[in-house]
């Protein structure tokens, strides 16, 4: 059992093994650890199939932690700089679990990369939207104020190049320079492009993933 800081609990396991789709679905906490998010300079090769960290997440703990619906998520956000010193913006992006402060200071690294490397994170996408998992009634990740997309002009996303055949593998694609990815991931926030259902552009706050020794 998982105890919560209001008092309440949820189960951490619940003991059921679970299909691909139950875990995108129905994950409890247990399941949002069962593949190990990679990281190091061989974790970037063409993820196995199925090979998604980080996908499976349990609502019901989002809920708790960031807010149960966009009011309340809303409510924790704040606004933190992008990239002061070149993009000159302002995204908003939850306090709770401090993620504010590390996004900042992911900012102040990109902010210092070369320009080849800056164009990808100018423009971002987006930040906080309450909204499902494109073709899922799963809310996404950005529902909960924790993710940012950095600029979808560079980005690719799996279902951009999936064919109707659903026996075919998906075909890998990234544009997303390296040395940013280990910026973000050091500060807490995994990357979209490590997953076999893959997207680029897309950076979440999960330091849960993240622990030493993975
Ligand atoms: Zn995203």
């Amino acid at each position: 059992m998982l105890i919560l800081r209001d008092g309440g609990g949820i189960q951490f396991d619940d003991g059921r093994s679970k299909s691909f789709e139950e875990l995108l679905s129905e994950a409890d906490p247990e399941d949002e650890l069962i593949q190990p998010y990679p990281t190091g300079p061989q974790s970037y090769g063409t993820p196995a199939v199925n090979f998604d960290p980080g996908r499976f997440r349990c609502a019901a703990l989002f809920k708790k932690m960031y807010g149960a619906n966009a009011k309340e998520v809303e409510s924790h956000l704040t606004t933190v700089p992008w990239l002061p010193h070149s993009a000159h913006l302002f995204i908003r992006i939850t306090r709770v679990n401090g993620v504010d402060r590390q996004l900042e200071a992911v900012s102040a690294e990109l902010d210092q990369l070369p320009p080849e490397d800056k164009k990808y994170v100018l423009k971002p996408g987006g930040t906080f939207s309450w909204r499902p998992i494109a073709g899922s009634d799963q809310l996404s990740a950005h529902s909960f104020g924790i993710a940012i997309d950095i600029d979808p002009a560079y980005s690719d996303y799996w279902r951009w190049n999936t064919s109707d055949d659903h026996g075919k593998l998906i075909p890998y694609k990234n544009r997303i320079p390296h040395r940013s990815v280990e910026i973000f991931e050091r500060h807490g926030f995994i990357w979209g492009g490590k997953w076999y259902h893959y997207d680029t552009m897309h950076f979440e706050y999960r330091p849960e993933l993240l622990q030493p020794g993975n």
